[in-house]
């Protein structure tokens, strides 16, 4: 028997349940991974959610779209028991058992060696999320991003996206430009790298002008919605917005402009199907360029016990930094 906050279905809606679960009950996979740790991303509480946030089909469910621990049995060559590993993404914690608990049955094809230099507490407070950041910053590179050409954008700033990006771009010597709307977590920001506080409202209005002053050199954008479509506008000449997240909707009441007339660029990013060798590529730029002091500051820890409200929390926007779960 192995501990879990397991989603259990009561009547039409979803509920969260700290119990016990059979070892039997596991579902297949070639790998068992006894799990140290694991986090809260946004989608966690969209999965916790009483509808399952549309994602999760089959109950019970045990949510979690990370993990970290040791292999504690293995059918694949790759691993073998006493390999510390990690998982994020793949659609675990939504259509698959997550990291909530105490045990898993995972793909190996979905691990990842932990990396060299970080534990796997470490590990869980960078996650899904730092992982973005990351995946964010190398195609800003890859589309010609230097310190030098200027400040960079990062909205959603205090969450945990926002977090990890402002903290690897400061690491990396840019000039960091945080949006928020929670004054009140300047001082975070500033530890963190920030060198600009924007205010959310400033970003909040809908695009009135397709071309604004050309003021940012690059954007990890983890809000989306009319806030992306302002952002658009203020680009310098040929800069690129990495598209990360939705936590202020999912449409895009932009103009196209800014693409024409000033060859901006919008990169989607993708950490849930994110091939393996970028995945190992990105978590070793993670050991290099995301300091550990920094990730640290960012972490609130949590238990199992602690998720059912931390779900809703995260959907309100109320969770600041990185929430690390020992569900141990
Ligand atoms: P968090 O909740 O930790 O952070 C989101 C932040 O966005 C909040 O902290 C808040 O920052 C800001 N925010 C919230 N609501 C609004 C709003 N209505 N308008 C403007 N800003 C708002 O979530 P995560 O950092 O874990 O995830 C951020 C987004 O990225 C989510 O949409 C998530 O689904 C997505 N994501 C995408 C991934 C991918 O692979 N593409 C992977 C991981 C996450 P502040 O208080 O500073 O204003």
């Amino acid at each position: 028997m192995f501990k879990a906050l397991v989603m259990e279905k009561s009547g039409e809606t979803a509920v969260p349940v700290l119990r016990e679960v059979d070892e039997a009950g596991l579902p297949p996979g070639n790998v068992t991974v006894a799990v140290e740790y694991s986090t809260l991303n946004y989608k966690d509480g969209l999965c916790m959610g009483p509808a399952g946030g549309g994602l999760v089909k089959v109950w019970p469910h045990i949510p979690g779209v990370d993990m970290a621990g040791t292999v504690e049995a293995s059918e694949d060559p790759r691993y073998k028991p006493g390999d510390k590993v990690l998982l994020g993404g793949w659609r675990v914690g939504e259509i698959w058992w997550g990291g909530f608990a105490q045990k898993a049955r995972v793909k190996a094809d979905w691990l990842v060696p932990l990396p060299h230099g970080l534990t796997t507490r470490q590990a869980m407070a960078v996650g899904t999320a730092g992982l973005t950041s990351m995946l964010a910053v190398m195609a800003l590179e890859d589309h010609g991003l230097t310190p030098s050409k200027g400040e960079v954008l990062v909205t959603g700033a205090a969450g945990g996206v926002g977090s990890t990006a402002v903290a690897i771009l400061a690491r990396l010597g840019y000039q960091v430009a945080a949006v928020t709307g929670r004054p009140e977590t300047e001082g975070y920001l500033r530890d963190l790298g920030a060198t600009r506080i924007i205010p959310r409202a400033d970003l909040a209005e809908t695009v009135k002008r397709p071309l604004e002053a050309e003021t940012w050199a690059g954007c990890i954008d983890a809000v989306g919605g009319p806030m992306l479509a302002r952002v658009l506008g203020q680009m310098k000449y040929g800069a690129s917005v990495a598209a990360v997240g939705l936590a202020g909707g999912a449409g895009l009441p932009a103009s196209v402009i800014p693409f024409l007339l000033r060859g901006v660029n919008l990169l989607g990013i993708d950490s849930v199907m994110c091939p393996y060798e970028m995945r190992v590529k990105a978590w070793a730029r993670i050991v290099t360029d995301l300091p550990h002091d920094k990730l640290d500051a960012m972490v609130e820890p949590a238990t199992l016990a602690d998720l059912p409200a931390l779900g809703p929390a995260i959907l309100k926007g109320e969770v600041k930094g990185r929430v690390v779960i020992d569900v141990n």
